[in-house]
């Protein structure tokens, strides 16, 4: 049957929700997946731009479960086709790849799945459509997803030759819905990708690019390696990524960080391909859990837990910034982005520039990004107002808003430094107006003389790093200016003058102190790594599975999913199934593992309470004035029991008089026993020692005496 005589069916709402649950396990749809999937399912070509993370593959993977025959996916990177294809089969989906890598007859048994109806859906990388050829008919194909979409625009940031092909695949299945996905928001790019799917009248979904649940920060770049190893020390169970400007820096980091203890990786273009795919694949199963590296890393790697993105060095624009920031929290569950802010970077990044063929563009795009990173109020506000979304509140979740800056008037210190840039007849760059500034003997100093300067040391009580802040702040607000083609000199301007000699005012914020915030120190304390918990032993039973099958853990369940697990406790099938990111398959698969899970660690926690109950009963009855032995009678228990309640009694701090009980002499023998003894275990050694004439009891409640005088 061809689509165009296929008369659609309607699709109910309560169709679209129950094969949501069933074959993903959410509830509801998120951003305008619902308004996307009916426009796949109405067969509408359609544009959509969504933020790295937001849910794109809901998008077409769902119709693709309820049309007829197969939905061709288009991919860029073959490498994760197979992680992909994996994810749809946990879920009950059948999905397969087709791709170089393969050999003749398993490419033979996919396209005769594909025209006996099997598949569902299909990946392929778009070098390999030509071989497709045999079942490229509308009679087979439901729908055709173009993932990474912006890969066909030479206006996009990944430019790929090989998705230029695809505008055939229009011409030849008029009639097959086309769904292009991107994370770009850009809209020259927009429009020339759908020229040249042609598609030129697709519409267009564009949804919020807000990810509420990243944490954004910045803080400034001294002694970055010591700030990372705080920041991993505070969340050593997280995965993440730690983006690097170069090659080199990725390797220099990731040794840096081996040595002071903490494995890495280190990823890069430059490695072979071998390599590289075997660092994604330590990542994505979660052998290892920092991979430092160049913004080449990350792309397509659907991995949904890693919960913080690091940029060691600046990133060209906020593009880019966004697009990595987006690899982190994909489950929706808490993830930290912290930017170093560093002023090399920026000289940097613009000598990179120089002379580039869209020179002003790039520099623009870059001072944005310092906009951004020197901001002083709400950066999410910043961000996204950047992307053409506006916010209507500070967005409560970035370091400026828990953290608002403190103003003060700097007008002293910004007369100060200005005058010291006049007195270097506004030659010298920062680094040497600081040094005047703070009265530094190095040998550029002395070599031109500017300790003779008057200003010479005028700010020796401020540091270096205070000043940087103090500088960069005098230039955002146009106090003096940077000549770039001049070595970084440092200029006055018009502004400049205004405050050296007409009393005009400044303010300034003071710098942050770069350390973990408070919410951070509290993940530590209560947060999921806490050993024992539930949820850490839930995350353990995922990784043992995710072994077992060899696939990666998220694929089983996300974080989000297994705090959810954490917090429901469910223990019948029914309750597990109404969990967040349970489907029907899963939970059929591991249901019964993960509660029994649950119900052994409330087993557990049962026995932990019901032995805090007996000794409470037994503390009852010696408030009440009872002897051990009428206790021990009372509660069908032996002497030495009562005795050894007392003693854990006496341990927790509840008040039990310990001494009472021992015969004159004893504890000091007992005490005696435990120096020359050098503590041994048990209560054996003891009672040997002491001849056994010291029944167990006392030495019992001898060393409860003996430990809590040591607490
Ligand atoms: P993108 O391709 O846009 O980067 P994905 O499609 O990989 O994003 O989705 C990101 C994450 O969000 C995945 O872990 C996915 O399971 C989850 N997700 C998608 N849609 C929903 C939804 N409606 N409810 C809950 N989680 C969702
Ligand atoms: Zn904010």
């Amino acid at each position: 049957m061809d689509n165009q005589n296929f008369t659609m069916p309607v699709y109910e709402n309560d169709l679209l929700h129950s094969t949501l649950k069933k074959y993903f396990g959410f509830d509801s749809f998120r951003n305008q997946q619902e308004e996307i999937i009916r426009s796949v399912l109405d067969q509408k070509d359609c544009m959509v731009i969504m933020p790295t993370g937001g849910g794109k593959s809901i998008c077409f993977q769902l119709p693709a479960v309820l049309l007829e025959g197969v939905t061709l996916v288009i991919s860029p990177l073959i490498a994760l086709m197979k992680d992909q294809v994996d994810g749809l089969r946990l879920n009950g989906i059948e999905a397969a790849y087709y791709n170089s890598s393969q050999e003749g007859p398993e490419q033979q048994q996919i396209l005769e799945d594909v025209a006996s109806s099997k598949l569902k859906l299909l990946y392929v990388a778009p070098e390999s459509l030509k071989s497709l050829d045999p079942i490229l008919r509308s009679r087979y194909i439901s729908a055709i997803a173009i993932d990474e979409a912006h890969c066909i625009s030479s206006w996009g940031h990944d430019f790929r030759p090989s998705y230029q092909q695809l505008s055939f695949l229009k011409a030849s299945l008029p009639n097959t819905p086309i769904i292009a996905l991107t994370a770009t928001a850009d809209k020259a790019t927009r429009q020339d990708i759908m020229e040249q799917l042609g598609i030129p009248d697709a519409k267009q979904y564009l949804t919020s690019f807000d990810r509420k649940n990243i944490y954004l920060e910045v803080r400034p770049a001294n002694d970055r390696v010591g700030q990372i190893m705080d920041f991993i020390a505070a969340r050593p169970e997280q995965a993440g990524i730690i983006y690097c400007l170069s090659r080199k820096s990725t390797e220099q980091l990731q040794a840096r960080l081996e040595q002071k203890g903490l494995k890495a990786h280190a990823y890069h273009a430059g490695l072979d391909f071998g390599e590289r795919t075997q660092v994604q694949e330590d990542f994505i199963f979660d052998r290892v859990k920092v991979v430092c590296a160049t913004v080449a890393f990350g792309m397509g790697i659907d991995k949904s837990n890693v919960r913080w993105v690091i940029h060691y060095n600046m990133p060209k624009n906020l593009e880019g910034y966004y697009q990595e920031i987006g690899r982190s929290g994909r489950d929706g569950s808490k993830a930290r982005a912290l930017l170093f802010h560093s002023y090399a970077d920026v000289l940097q990044l613009r000598k990179f520039m120089v002379g580039a063929a869209n020179e002003d563009l790039q520099m623009a795009k870059l001072d944005r990004m310092k906009q951004f990173s020197e901001a002083s109020s709400c950066r999410r506000r910043i961000l996204l107002s950047y992307f053409g979304e506006l916010l209507e509140t500070n967005c409560g979740n970035c370091d400026v808003c828990q953290n608002p800056p403190q103003f003060f008037d700097g007008t002293i210190l910004a007369q100060k430094a200005l005058s010291v840039m006049a007195r270097l007849k506004e030659k010298e760059a920062m680094g040497t107006v600081i040094d005047v500034l703070r009265g530094s003997h190095n040998a550029h100093i002395m070599d031109k003389n500017y300790d003779s300067l008057p200003s010479y040391g005028i700010g020796k009580d401020v540091s270096w790093k205070d000043w940087q802040h103090y500088i960069i702040q005098l230039m955002d607000q146009g106090f003096c200016e940077i000549a770039f083609h001049e070595h970084n000199a440092l200029r006055l301007t018009n502004f400049s003058k205004a405050v050296l000699f007409q009393g005009m005012k400044v303010q300034m914020s003071r710098p942050l102190l770069a350390k973990e915030t408070p919410e951070a120190r509290k993940e530590t304390k209560s947060g999921p790594k806490k050993t024992g918990s539930l949820f850490e032993r839930l995350r353990l039973l995922r990784l043992k599975l995710a072994l077992e099958g060899n696939i990666p853990a998220y694929l089983i369940f996300s974080d989000a999913t297994l705090k959810e697990l954490e917090a429901e406790r469910p223990l019948s099938e029914n309750d597990f199934l109404s969990i967040s990111g349970v489907g029907q398959r899963k939970m059929e698969v591991y249901g019964d593992a993960f509660i029994s899970e649950i119900k052994a660690f409330m087993e557990e926690k049962d026995k932990g309470r019901k032995k805090s109950d007996t000794l409470m009963v037994t503390y009852g009855l010696y408030q009440d004035g009872l002897d051990v032995e009428t206790i021990a009678q009372e509660r069908n228990l032996k002497d030495t029991t009562i005795y050894s309640h007392l003693a854990q009694l006496y341990l927790q701090g509840k008040d039990v008089d310990l001494e009472r009980f021992l015969a004159k002499g004893e504890l000091e023998a007992i005490k005696k026993a435990h120096d020359v003894l050098e503590a041994p275990e048990g209560l054996k050694p003891y009672f040997e020692h002491l001849e056994e004439k010291i029944p167990y009891s006392s030495i019992r409640l001898a060393l409860a005496i003996i430990e809590k005088e040591k607490q």
